[in-house]
């Protein structure tokens, strides 16, 4: 497939999630593509290109990425270990459940974690609230609601991984590939809460100095990713941290998934959503 047709569907994509009216009206927007009316839209190539820089090399700082304020610096460092204190004191696999009013409930009766000052609940709203698009992630948004809850009766804890799966559809699915490809294939991450996506964007994003296109490259915000409803991610046994990389789709367990016609992949390669390759990522829903 050539460039002028993924450049075609790339000018869908963006008048499809209307990317295009928010791009000409806000000064902020990391892209800078002209539109010469509202109504004909040109992406000159070389924005484009830049486009596929981004998501090829999502874990490098580019020119137009959107950063937190230096304001929101001691914030987004407070809320990030606040969180893994309280991972740490719930244990990983309980973390994965943990809705927002438990995070809360949790942080004030236990003093190893202590309380989320107002300010921190504040920039923690601000940016569930905020819509992702504006630093660059372009995915759904399918957890709207930041107190959203995730009912123990609806979900299976799979065995010797630390996580969860939700009844029907998902674990059916990761069932049948643990059928099919046998010991081989691992559940490396199943349903994530709101809090658990928080703690992941949240400390790639300290980690990347508040750049958060950068985080958003890797990782879904707080509310966008599908972990949330049903999608996990699957890996090989043994290939350790390359199953998170790119690599992954020349593993084993990838060419079999592939072959039994289970791939059907929510982030492909340069995929229109502002999101790196994900092959281990397993859509369900
Ligand atoms: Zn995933």
């Amino acid at each position: 497939m050539g460039v002028q047709i993924k450049r075609r569907e790339f000018i869908m994509a963006l008048s499809a999630t209307g990317i295009s009216s928010v791009v000409a009206s806000s000064a902020a927007a990391q892209f800078s593509w002209t539109l010469s009316s509202p109504k004909k839209k040109v992406v000159p190539e070389l924005d484009f290109n830049a486009y596929l820089a981004k998501i090829r090399k999502f874990n490098k700082v580019h020119p137009t990425d959107y950063y937190l304020h230096s304001d929101q610096m001691p914030l987004l460092k407070s809320t990030t270990l606040r969180f893994k204190r309280l991972q740490r004191l719930v244990g990983h696999a309980n973390f994965h459940l943990l809705s927002f009013d438990d995070a809360i409930a949790y942080s004030k009766r236990y003093s190893q974690v202590d309380k989320f000052t107002p300010d921190e609940l504040d920039f923690l709203e601000g940016l569930f609230d905020e819509t992702a698009d504006h630093y660059g992630f372009m995915g759904q948004k399918p957890i709207k609601n930041l107190t959203n809850r995730i009912p123990k009766r609806e979900v299976i804890k799979i065995r010797h991984t630390g996580n969860y799966l939700y009844k029907g559809k998902p674990v059916e699915m990761y069932n049948r590939i643990k059928k099919d490809l046998g010991d081989q294939v691992i559940l490396t991450s199943g349903i994530r809460s709101v809090i658990k996506q928080f703690f992941l964007f949240l400390s790639k994003a300290y980690s990347s100095d508040g750049n958060l296109s950068l985080a958003s490259r890797s990782l879904a915000p707080p509310g966008y990713s599908f972990h949330g409803i049903g999608d996990f991610d699957v890996g090989q046994v043994g290939y350790g941290k390359l199953n998170f990389t790119a690599q992954f789709a020349r593993s084993d367990v990838f060419r079999r998934l592939q072959k039994l016609g289970y791939i059907d992949l929510r982030y492909t390669r340069d995929n229109l959503l502002g999101v790196r390759f994900e092959p281990w990522h397993v859509k369900v829903v």
